[in-house]
């Protein structure tokens, strides 16, 4: 079909037509969910491209080259949840390899980083990355891979992509994105010249806050041959009836974003003009450190926003969260209700605490993820429980 050359497509008409034609037997609009292990070969080895459903699944190929689009990207692979995907592009790695991260970074990278491939003999180094001038300081021989996160969780710090890439190029070193915050909506970090995209599509992606997944996007087809060995060899796949439900999901994201950036925007100003509020983080104020950056490679700065209030005490900080009656108190993020959490001891708890302080996370740190609820409804709430 014509009308399927991505190219010619823009995002919105992508997230809703791209993998997904009409089913050739019946000619439903929507893709089958292919819940099926294995598939009829007429004869040994012959078959329609279809032989286990670890390896291949209809419903899956459908998301992966709708999501693949999303991020301009040739290749898409889907996993059972971010992690599996996280996990997957660490299986690239040798003994003796090393991994530079920004220090600020979803807790469960940092665990999976520390506890688990630390034990394989890969070296990890956190190092702060918005400032990208003294960077090539810490890569050597060994490095050949560099994780990011950006806006970064929790503090919303933003590491310039293009800049990051260049350095990694010269280096030789993978340069991976996690690019779950921003979406690609807002940023399409292959474009900035990365090598690999990861996603935990549990959040803004799926957006319904009723699916855990994970993707990876990349353009290399070598590289794209060995994410894909690694993911039918180990295994972590995403199942037929997760992946119809995030093909439902993100036929919508393009208007939950906008949704998202407008009350986000809303409610960072909120913050930051009440009297109780000390710092607000959020890429979308003049004076955040990279708001140029943020705005070269960004089209909006997204519905997460996090701050501390000016009487820094952890019981004030639980109090307010506890007042709350439309955000939610619970882990996660992106979808469409509004949550709030409190990375210290939930989504970051398993980063020592000198560290986090390091990075400023501390730990009356209160963090919004702001619904597509009616705004009003959301700063009357906010009102209420700052009280
Ligand atoms: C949630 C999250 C992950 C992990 O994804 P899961 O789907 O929970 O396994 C990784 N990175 C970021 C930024 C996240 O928010």
């Amino acid at each position: 079909m014509e009308s399927q050359n991505p190219t010619h497509m823009k995002f919105g008409t992508k997230a809703i037509h791209k993998g997904v034609e009409p089913d050739p037997t019946t000619g439903a609009i929507m893709t089958p969910i292919y819940q099926t292990s294995t598939y009829a070969q007429p004869s040994p080895g012959k078959h329609k491209g279809y032989e286990y459903s670890r390896t291949q699944n209809p419903t899956r190929d459908a998301l992966q080259t709708n999501l693949a689009s999303l991020e301009n990207a040739a290749h898409g692979l889907v996993f059972s949840s971010g992690m599996g995907a996280i996990d997957a592009v660490l299986k690239l790695l040798k003994p003796g390899d090393e991994v530079l991260s920004s220090n600020d970074l979803y807790g469960g990278t940092y665990r999976i980083f520390t506890e688990i491939y630390q034990d394989f003999g890969i070296k990890f180094k956190f190092v702060d990355m918005h400032e990208l001038n003294r960077i090539s300081e810490h890569f050597n021989d060994n490095t050949k891979m560099v994780w990011i996160e950006t806006p970064s969780n929790p503090m919303m710090n933003i590491i310039d992509i293009r800049g990051l890439a260049g350095v990694c190029k010269k280096f030789g070193a993978l340069f991976c994105v996690d690019n779950t915050f921003a979406t690609p909506f807002l940023q399409t970090p292959l474009d900035l010249g990365a090598d690999i995209v990861m996603h935990s599509v549990t959040k803004y992606i799926s957006g319904h806050s009723d699916v855990v997944m994970g993707a990876l996007m990349m353009n290399k087809d070598d590289l794209k041959d060995k994410l894909a060995f690694i993911q039918n060899a180990s295994g972590a796949v995403a199942g037929p009836q997760d992946c119809f439900l995030v093909l439902r999901g993100v036929k919508t994201l393009h208007v939950r974003m906008q949704r998202h950036c407008e009350n986000g925007r809303r409610i960072a100003h909120f913050l930051k003009s009440h009297p109780k509020v000390d710092k607000v983080y959020w890429p979308g104020f003049d004076h955040h450190p990279n708001h140029n950056i943020a705005k070269k490679q960004m089209s909006d700065f997204g519905g997460m926003i996090s701050f501390v209030l000016k009487d820094d005490k952890l019981e004030s900080a639980i109090q307010m969260m506890e007042r709350l009656e439309l955000f939610t108190l619970a882990e996660s993020l992106g979808g469409i209700e509004s949550l709030v959490g409190h990375p210290a001891s939930m989504t970051h708890a398993s980063i020592p605490r000198e560290e986090r302080l390091k990075s400023g996370l501390k730990d009356s740190l209160i963090r919004l993820s702001v619904g597509i609820e009616d705004a009003e409804d959301l700063v009357s709430d906010l009102e209420k429980a700052l009280g």
